[in-house]
């Protein structure tokens, strides 16, 4: 069966296709928004449930883009909170701020360590002046940047908590990406002179956000996009099938309905390995050998109603240790009060994993219980205060940057570049680690694009409505 024919069939509902779909909207042309879950947001969305609220691992939204910034406020028109972040990373039984604070480092270490740190990174300088290649792996890179110590204290056991294999495997581009740069150095200029670092969104020490979770951004593009245009919930892209180098149209499944929707443009957010696997006639072998080497890691994430008005203080607490079953907590409620019933709070932990590992797996009761566990065994509650627990499993979180990953990602954009009226935008639609920004961004930008160039065009609207009766 046919489904509606529009200026642009967008594949995926979370912020990169919801802002492209926006934007398309907003100038004129018609589009078909695909989503496969049954809420629209993607990574961003903000789950409810017996009241308490809370985001996919809490998300802060900050952005150096001018434009992007601007649009995201005009978006939620003033309703939004500034909330000062208070990040800790809790290791060896020692709080340590981050960004970091000298004294407190140097307290939680003790001199001994502190110092070896300061030589380890000072010979790291010194040996830079002579080595001329690129950093091949997250290894070298941090030991390049922060020194041998503090790569074995807290770098090498983290990024193995989050990434699940060896840091000599995991190529350097995350943590650059991740940490824009910033060194031992400049983190330790920032601690004494907050100004150099101010211009960098991961030492930002305010952000943005919604009084009512990050979701509420989606949400809000969802409103913005008009009635001639067409959202689809719980419809998964099956089948992408292309000729002459143009794409044609998607079958999408809903439930037992199946049908195909054609358009003039396709904007894929969903994850470049996915989409790889359901263009028709099949890519060449050595492409879909490319897709088939590109891993995410999951997450499993266990948010715990608490029967307490606060536990912490901070707005993340990231746990390195690996004897901690989980890897960042957060509490919504200092996000934003109106997250949880008056009185209440609730505690957000998330477990990086992979799909169908031993975590993945663990039943609801199964995964509550080590989460309440833990969260003991720190002494941040009292299972007496537990009031339930919502477990959730987010299959494609984070792209993993295996190294190699660089090389098959280019296989597969040099693949898909013959299709002219095929655009990949979004986090794992580029398997770039986007922050929220980037993603909006690419949208933007692919939107602007089809636009301007007057790629999508009005397609007649009553082949539209037509299509659209039968399916909302
Ligand atoms: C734990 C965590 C914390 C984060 N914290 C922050 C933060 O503090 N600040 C920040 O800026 N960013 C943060 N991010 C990153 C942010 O979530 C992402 O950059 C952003 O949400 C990506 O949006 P997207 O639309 O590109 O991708 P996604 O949100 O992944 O959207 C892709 C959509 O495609 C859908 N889909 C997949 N397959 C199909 C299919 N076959 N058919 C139809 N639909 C399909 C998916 O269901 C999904 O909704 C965080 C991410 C994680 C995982």
């Amino acid at each position: 069966m046919r489904g509606p024919l529009s200026d642009a069939v967008i594949l995926g509902g979370g912020l990169a296709g919801l802002t492209t779909a926006y934007q398309l909207d907003k100038s004129g042309r018609t589009v078909t928004l695909v989503e496969r879950e049954a809420e629209l947001g993607g990574l961003a969305r903000t789950v409810e449930a017996k009241g308490f609220r809370f985001d996919l691992g809490g998300h802060r939204f900050v952005t150096t883009d001018s434009e992007l910034d601007v649009f995201v406020r005009d978006l939620l028109a003033g309703d939004y909170v500034e909330v000062d972040r208070s990040s800790r990373i809790l290791l060896a039984n020692n709080w340590f701020h981050y960004p970091l604070r000298p004294w407190n480092a140097l307290s939680g270490f003790g001199i001994s360590t502190a110092s070896r740190i300061l030589y380890d990174y000072a010979v790291e300088q010194v040996k830079a002046r002579f080595i001329a290649a690129p950093p091949a792996s997250l290894e070298d890179w941090v030991v390049r940047h922060y020194g041998r110590r503090m790569y074995l204290l807290y770098f090498k056991e983290y990024s193995e908590k989050v990434w699940g294999i060896d840091c000599r495997s995991i190529a350097p581009e995350w943590i650059e990406q991740r940490v824009q740069g910033l060194s031992l150095g400049v983190a330790v200029l920032n601690a004494v002179m907050p100004r150099v670092g101010a211009k960098r969104s991961t030492l930002a020490t305010r952000f943005l956000y919604p009084p009512l979770g990050i979701g509420q951004i989606a949400e809000r593009l969802r409103q913005g996009i008009g009635a001639a245009s067409c959202v689809l919930n719980d419809a998964t892209v099956v089948r992408m099938d292309h000729a002459d180098d143009r794409i044609q149209q998607v079958t999408v499944r809903r439930g037992n309905d199946t049908r195909m929707h054609g358009g003039e443009e396709f904007v894929s957010t969903i994850p470049l390995q996915t989409l790889v696997t359901a263009l028709y006639p099949r890519p060449p072998a050595a492409v879909l050998a490319a897709a088939s080497q590109l891993r995410s890691r999951d997450l499993l994430v266990v948010a715990v109603m608490i029967n307490r008005p606060r536990i912490t203080e901070h707005t993340w607490i990231y746990l390195p240790e690996s004897k901690i079953p989980f890897g960042r907590i957060h509490e919504p409620t200092n996000w934003s009060p109106l997250m949880a019933p008056a009185g209440k709070t609730m505690l957000v932990a998330e477990y990086f994993c992979f799909r169908g590992d031993r975590i993945w797996n663990r039943t609801q009761a199964e995964a509550t219980r080590v989460t309440v566990d833990g969260l003991q065994s720190l002494g941040l509650i009292d299972h007496r205060d537990v009031l339930g627990s919502v477990v959730l499993r987010i299959p494609n979180a984070y792209p993993l940057f295996e190294t190699g990953y660089r090389e098959r990602c280019e296989r597969i954009y040099d693949y898909l570049d013959r299709f002219g009226n095929l655009h990949v935008a979004g986090r794992g639609g580029t398997f770039r680690y986007y922050n929220m920004d980037h993603a909006m961004r690419s949208g933007m930008d692919i939107a602007a694009k089809l636009v301007d160039t007057g790629a999508a065009r009005q397609t007649p609207g009553a082949d539209q409505a037509a299509g659209i009766a039968g399916l909302i």
